[in-house]
This record gives C-alpha cells, structure tokens and sequence, in this order.
C-alpha cells in the first residue's frame, strides 16, 4: 500500500516540476522575445541592438533545447523507474555477476553507462549544433571525443573507489553507516578540492603563470590591499574549446589560485580585470567559499541520514519499480543508492530557488567589495563586455531569475554598482 501511495507521490512531483519548468521556460521565451527590438535604456549606448538580438536569439535557442532536455530526461527517468528498466537491468547484472559486490558495482556500472549514452547526442548537439551556431564553439570533433574518453577514464580512476568504499560501509558497518559514508564523502570533496586545479583541470587545459609584468603588479596591488596571499595567478586556455569567457577562483588554504581564461583576458583592460578580480576576492574575503562549503556538508549529512532510513523500507524500492533483491547475500545496497540519486531531484527541485537566492545575495556582497577596493565602474564596463561576449541577455523574465539564476541580472546588479559610484 505504501508502495503505491509512494509511486503516485513521485508521479505527482515529477509532473509538478515538469510543469513549473515548461512554463517558466515558455515565459522566459516570451519575455526576451519581447525586448528583442530594443536595447533597454541603461545599455543604449554600450550595446549594439545586433549583439542585444544576438543575445535574445541565443537565450531562446538555448531555453528550446534546455525544454526538449526535461521531456527527455522525464521519459528516462520513467523509463528506468516505474516501467521497469533498474530492474530489467539488475536481473541481467545478476546473471552475470552473481550476488556480492561484483553485482553492485555492475549495477552502478551499467546505469551510468546507459545515461552516458543517452547524454552524449545532446551533448555533441549542443557543443556543434547550437553553440556553433551562434560562434561560441572552438573545439574539434577530435577534441570533444577526447574530452569524453578522459572524462569516462577519470570516472572510473575516482568514482570506482570511492563507490567500493561507501557500499563497504553500507553492507558492513551497521546502522550509522551513512554516518561513516558522511565522513568518506566530506573527506573526499576536499581531496578534491585540492587535486581538481593542481591535477585534474590540468589534464584538460593548459594553465600559464600570468606573464603580463604590469597587469601582475596591478593585481598584486590589489592583493596586498585586502591581505590576500595566492600562489598563483594563471590564464588558461579556455580558447581551446569555447569563445565564452570566465574567472574563477579555486583551491583552499595553501592550494587557492585565481584563474582567467584567455578569452576574458584578450577583452578586458587591466582595470577591469583588476575590478573582476576584486569581485572574486571579494567571495573569498567574505566567506562566502567555506559558507558554501559547510552548507554543502550539512545538506549531505542530513539526505544520507535520510537514504539510511530509506534503504530499509520496502516501499522505497516497489514504489520506484524495482523489487529488491531477497536472496541470502545479496545486497540491495547499490539499487538504493542509484533509486536516491534518481529520485531526490525529483523531491528537491521546488528548493531551488532557496539557493539561488542566497548565491545572489553573495553576488550583491561581492559587487559591494569590488566597489570598495576599486573603481566600481571598471567592474561595470567589464560586466557590459562579459554580458555582450557571452551573448547573456539582459532581459531575462524576472520570475525565470529569480528561480534559477545564480547572478543577479545584469541592469540590477549595474544599478547598485552605479549608486556605489554616486
Ligand atoms: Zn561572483
């Protein structure tokens, strides 16, 4: 009875968040079709009505795709679930490998490797359909394919592990595994957040110590005003694969750099880049990286607390199409794992919001500091650029933004920078 009452629940939230996200999407089509025609005010004179077209033709090519995504993604997921594809899938991976840990892993194995394939016309569309379309692609077929075989190698060198390790825990250590299991998880992304700039970003891009001499001595300028110690700045070839431009900042204690694409580089003058750089630093200083950090250490702890509930239920299992496993050494541990990470978005996706909010109002922080330590119009111009480059419309539907974006829109965030000049 649980069972089925646990079935329809999901049915009900999975159509909930389809229909929440097609109208979303179909407002924000909408909205940026009808600013198509005009720049808006405050951008007149800084943004040509072709690069502001450009934009909108972007955003509305982008949100199509991103609708097709969800139908297809809803279809997989009941797919696998309700119409029985977990469990045609664990009965063969069982034939095969029998019980014990052969066949979890398999199971695990075989689910990834199907979703992967799934994935991959999207992916390949997006980077030589739609991205190329509109200019923004850089990479060769060669190059994305070998993107994917490391991406698939590194995987499997990281996630076996790490996998093997956490179902040890679950088939061997009693009732507070997923306390155990929280430990392993949090250890392990800060062991990543160590080796993902100094050995695994590396493997994909090729990152220069910053050369330019005057650019650097701006930058250590900055540095030393809000008492910052990096080791490094580093340009990275971002140009390899995308005309779209970034800065970011990663690492933690002796490990954090600061890294711009070359494309951001080639576009901004050195005080805007200066003004950038301040607005990263500015998340640091204000702690807005360990806050995300012990945020994402809570919110983990407290869904692993709840799956060590759930793996126990019989409903969770029937519920979702698949009947556990009863023979004797068998465990149903991997099935729980890949039915959680299935079903949580599901659950969870009416949340979203929550974060975005929070990340925009670091954004508003960050903004605030860079205007502090340097000129807040420099970071305006910048901003003005990067939205033009990136082809980002500044006309997104307001209640699309609210929902997903993790910035505040451009013409809000240069009407606060704007009073900080004032
Ligand atoms: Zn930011």
């Amino acid at each position: 009875m649980y069972s089925h009452a646990f079935s329809i629940l999901f049915v009900t939230f999975l159509v909930l968040t389809l229909a929440v996200r097609f109208w979303l999407a179909s407002r924000h089509i909408r909205h940026v079709l009808a600013h198509r025609n005009a720049v808006p005010a405050e951008f007149a004179e800084k943004i040509p009505l072709a690069a502001h077209q450009k934009a909108a033709d972007y955003t509305i090519a982008r949100t199509k795709f991103g609708m097709l995504g969800m139908v297809v993604n809803a279809a997989v997921l009941v797919a696998f679930t309700l119409l029985g594809g977990l469990q045609w899938l664990s009965v063969e991976v069982y034939k095969l490998a029998g019980p014990g840990m052969g066949y979890q892993i398999g199971l695990l194995v075989a689910y990834a490797a199907i979703s992967g394939l799934v994935d991959l016309p999207f992916d390949y569309y997006k980077q030589f359909g739609l991205e190329q379309r509109f200019g923004f692609n850089k990479m060769s077929r060669g190059l994305f394919f070998a993107d994917l075989a490391k991406g698939v190698a590194l995987a499997a060198v990281i996630g076996l592990p790490l996998v093997w390790v956490v179902l040890t825990l679950m088939d061997k250590s009693g009732g507070l595994w997923w306390l155990y299991a929280w430990f392993v998880w949090s250890g392990f992304q800060l062991l990543m957040m160590v080796l993902f700039p100094t050995v695994i970003a590396p493997l994909f891009n090729k990152f220069t110590p910053l050369a330019d001499e005057s650019l650097k001595s701006r930058i250590e300028g900055l540095m030393q005003r809000v008492g910052f110690a990096s080791k490094g700045l580093f340009v990275m070839d971002g140009s390899k694969r995308s005309a779209h431009g970034n800065a970011y900042f990663s690492g933690f204690g002796a490990n954090k750099r600061i890294v711009f694409f070359d494309t951001l580089l080639s576009r901004l003058a050195p005080q805007e880049i200066e003004a950038v750089l301040a607005h990263e630093l500015g998340h640091f200083k204000l702690k807005h990286i360990v806050k995300r950090i012990g945020m994402m250490f809570a919110v983990s702890l407290a869904f692993l607390a709840l799956l060590g509930w759930l793996k126990n239920q019989l409903w969770f299992y029937t519920g979702l199409g698949v009947d556990p496993l009863l023979l004797p050494g068998a465990s149903n541990n991997a099935m729980a794992l890949l039915l959680f990470a299935l079903a949580l978005p599901v659950f969870t996706f009416l949340l979203g919001p929550l974060t975005s909010l929070s990340s925009r109002k670091h954004e508003f922080e960050a903004d605030a500091f860079a205007a502090r330590h340097t000129d807040a119009r420099d970071l305006v111009s910048a901003l003005v650029k990067m939205y033009e480059d990136n082809a980002s419309t500044l006309t997104p539907d307001p209640l699309h933004s609210a929902f997903y974006d993790s910035h505040p829109p451009a013409s809000v965030r240069i009407r606060q920078l704007n009073l900080a000049v004032h």
